[in-house]
């Protein structure tokens, strides 16, 4: 294990604490537009979710990366994230231990399941392709038993392959097979990085073939 790379991690992140996040409370208010207090709360390669259970009433929503595995040392070891096999477990050893605590599910989000944080560029469609299969589909059945919602960040449908285009569609359309519920991301940080986007979610409705019933509706 890389300690340089996981006390790093943890030091960055020890300083993003709820006096950090809730600095943009109050929430703006605008005319038609339901504005949401939410945190991305990062999960380690132990399963501890960076959210205490004290806290969970303070957000509106809150989504959990299971796949941040670019973050080597800290949320994968080093010698998982050194083979396709070695990652594709962990992604699904994770998916199964966030659905296994007591989260408030029914505003709990999956952020970008999968994307190009996975794995290096060379191995992401095997790596996909290892992911799914029997377990994801017990897990996304799970996933859809406890009302837990299933990103689609516009990013990881910008395919750079056929190859890709399949095995990310796969996976997606397991999800729906098992009733799992889906809302959109991007992964702008500033407004210019939503230019674009409306289109881009369009695309993935029709791919997907989504309707209203696979909208996931948040709870409160
Ligand atoms: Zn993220």
């Amino acid at each position: 294990m890389d300690k340089h790379n996981t006390s790093w991690f943890a030091g960055w992140y020890a300083q993003q604490d709820y006096r950090h996040v809730s600095q943009c409370l109050p929430l703006p208010q605008a005319p038609g537009v339901e504005f949401l207090f939410g945190v991305e709360a990062e999960m380690t390669m132990d399963m501890v979710v960076g959210v205490s259970p004290q806290r969970y009433d303070a957000f509106d929503f809150i989504v959990v990366p299971i796949s941040h595995f670019h973050q080597v040392g800290f949320t994968i070891s080093q010698e998982e994230a050194a083979t396709p096999e070695g990652v594709a477990t962990k992604f699904l050893d994770k998916l199964e231990a966030v659905l296994d605590q007591s989260l408030p599910y029914h505003k709990v989000g999956l952020a970008h399941l999968v994307s190009a944080k996975l794995c290096d560029a060379a191995v992401y469609c095997q790596v996909v392709r290892l992911i799914t299969g029997e377990r994801l589909q017990r897990l996304f059945t799970k996933t859809a038993e406890l009302g837990v919602g299933i990103e689609l960040n516009v990013d990881t449908f910008l395919f750079k392959s056929p190859e890709e285009e399949k095995a990310v569609l796969d996976l997606y359309r397991l999800a729906k097979q098992c009733g799992c519920k889906f809302y959109f991301a991007t992964d702008a940080h500033h407004p210019s990085g939503l230019v674009g986007r409306k289109a881009a979610a369009e695309r993935i409705v029709d791919l997907l073939e989504l309707t209203e019933d696979d909208k996931f509706r948040l709870r409160r």
